[in-house]
């Protein structure tokens, strides 16, 4: 066993139901849901009928917790399925005119056409909510012979020395103080020949593992961004401006895309903007922000909210209403920070092996095409009966000599280039794009995010103003991304030495959990109270920013009971 357990009732002894199964996929996201499908099918072409291919979500429903933009580069589906579009996949829209805005405080100047940076042109590509395009894919997944169980979180590892064997899933029915209720269920020990840990960005059973069998040595530490999400209904006027009606003779509706760069960061740190044009009047806003960011009162909650007070967003908004909020991080660093992608039993696919372009903000494409190489080379463990690190090797073997490797190959000294700031990371982002992708070094370091923050007396960061029309404040957007959890459950969240955050923190940093966290989960005490930090851990929205930005890596996420975390319908 290797991640720490949640609470502190001796469980030893408690009967677990055993499952037996060939391969286990952790996680429903779109990576593992294409292995699972692309596996079935291999399977079944060498006309082997009885192997158990099974997919465990810690979501009540299958998308429930999947969050993007997004726009989707179609390559990775179209492998997996050639006929996508006539099989139903849903599609909110074709990506029409593109454009990237940078915006000073209260002006923008437009980049379009020829003028659009290459990395944001999006013809070719759709607009797609991933919440949608992942049930469907469950449902392709099923009809293909998968099983597929939301409401089942994958607690811990199960390890036979370092060969992974599976994992147990949470406990239900624990109270807030760690005893058992009378609705009390063992988690289950799901057993497998192989296990593939696609549970998306900072996947909290990836991390344990990468750090156990030091699959990183030798590789960049990984760096993420926290993508913040509203979808908004906008005014008719503005609707039809942004997501042009389907014509009359079935070619699809096409909407606007727009990225913007400046305000809110300006030149100080990574991060920028999206606003994709969607059917229904409804428009998709997001801002992401590298959480190496210096500034110990970083709040990506806070820059989405200034950057929807700027004039030209705003125009946008008069008249409408949020909708949907949501929260992520992304995995940023590139081909240099992916970890070794298997090992005895095991593989990482998708975000949780860090497969995403940086500098055009996709990783749909990459995670599906992660998880059917992986798919290959455990079908073909599978039939040599080896499902040994030597043999799974072959899918890092393919990734290598695929056009996934080939694109990550093409970026890989991007996001490292910004940490000389962004005006230096612009200039080498150029170079970059004559050079094949080696930029001004051959190959640039770089720095864990946590390490990065400096002391709060240096802190520039404002907060904003909120309005509640426009700008709504952690607690009100909490709302709107439909997070539940059972109350009566351990935290989830495990401060490791609440002593840290009271003797050093506060001092050194300001505690910056209760900045960045996008969901108001940390409070500090008001002069008087107790000290250490309340963790109001019902509103979080799973986006693993304090697992990751926390300078002293003193906040541990876990997953809590099945079926808590937000709901992203239509997101
Ligand atoms: Fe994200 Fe952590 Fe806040 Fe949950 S507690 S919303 S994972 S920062």
């Amino acid at each position: 066993m290797n991640a720490p357990r949640q609470y502190s009732l001796n469980l030893e002894g408690v009967e677990r139901e055993e499952l037996p199964v060939d391969v286990l996929l952790v996680g429903a996201g779109p990576a593992n849901l294409a292995c699972a499908i692309h596996l079935q099918r291999l399977l079944q072409a060498q006309g082997i009928t009885d192997k158990t291919v099974l997919v465990l979500e810690k979501a009540e429903e299958i998308g429930d917790h999947t969050l993007s933009g997004a726009v989707m580069n179609p390559r990775g589906m179209a492998e997996l399925f050639p006929d996508w579009r006539e099989r139903g996949c849903p599609v909110e829209a074709d990506v029409g005119p593109d454009a990237m805005w940078w915006l000073s405080k209260t002006g923008a100047t437009r980049f379009e056409g020829v003028l659009c940076p290459p990395q944001l042109k999006n013809h070719g590509n759709v607009i797609v909510s991933m919440n949608r395009v992942v049930a469907w894919m469950k449902d392709q997944a099923e009809a293909a012979g998968v099983q597929v169980y939301p409401g089942f979180p994958a607690a811990e590892i199960l390890f036979d020395g370092d060969r992974v064997v599976g994992v147990q899933t949470r406990d239900a029915g624990i109270d807030k103080h760690g005893a058992k209720k009378d609705t009390y269920q063992p988690g289950m020990n799901v057993k497998a020949f192989v296990t593939v840990f696609g549970e998306g960005a900072r996947g909290h059973l990836a991390k344990h593992l990468i750090r156990r069998l030091a699959l990183d040595e030798g590789r960049n530490p990984q760096t993420y961004g926290t993508g913040i999400k509203e979808v908004w209904e906008v005014t008719p006027e503005i609707g039809a401006q942004w997501c042009a009606a389907a014509s009359e003779v079935g070619a699809p509706r096409k909407g606007r895309v727009v990225h913007t760069g400046g305000y809110p960061l300006g030149m100080d740190g990574y991060g920028g903007s999206w606003i994709y044009g969607l059917p229904d009047n409804r428009l998709s806003l997001g801002y992401v922000v590298g959480l190496d960011h210096h500034d110990a009162k970083l709040d990506p909650h806070a820059l989405f909210v200034q950057w929807k007070q700027h004039p030209e967003i705003q125009k946008l908004l008069v008249g409408g209403k949020v909708l949907r909020y949501g929260a992520k991080v992304v995995p940023e660093g590139g081909y240099f920070a992916m970890p070794k992608l298997q090992g005895e039993g095991f593989v990482l696919v998708g975000d949780a092996a860090g497969f995403l372009n940086a500098s055009t903000l996709k990783g749909v494409h990459l995670s599906i095409k992660s998880g059917m190489l992986a798919a290959e080379a455990i079908a073909e463990a599978l039939a040599a009966n080896d499902t040994s690190g030597a043999r799974l090797a072959r899918y890092t073997e393919l990734f290598e000599a695929s056009w996934a490797r080939e694109e990550l190959w093409k970026i890989r000294n991007w996001r490292q280039a910004f940490d000389q700031g962004f005006l230096g990371g612009m200039i080498d982002a150029g170079v970059q794009m004559i050079t094949g992708g080696r930029g001004l070094v051959a190959r640039r370091k770089g720095h864990a995010d946590h390490t990065t923050t400096r002391r709060v007396a240096e802190s520039r960061m404002v907060k904003p103003v909120f309005d509640d029309a426009r700008s709504m404040d952690k607690l009100t957007d909490v709302y709107h991304s439909g997070t539940i959890h059972e109350e009566d459950q351990p935290a989830h969240l495990l401060v490791l030495d609440t002593t840290i955050c009271v003797e050093r923190c506060t001092k050194e940093f300001g505690n910056p959990c209760q900045h960045f966290c996008p969901a108001a989960v940390y409070e500090w005490p008001k002069e008087g109270q107790p000290k250490g930090p309340i963790v109001n851990f019902s509103n979080c929205v799973h986006c693993k920013t304090c697992d990751i930005a926390d300078p002293y890596e003193n906040i541990e996420w876990v997953v809590p009971e099945g079926g808590g975390g937000p709901k992203y319908h239509g997101m």
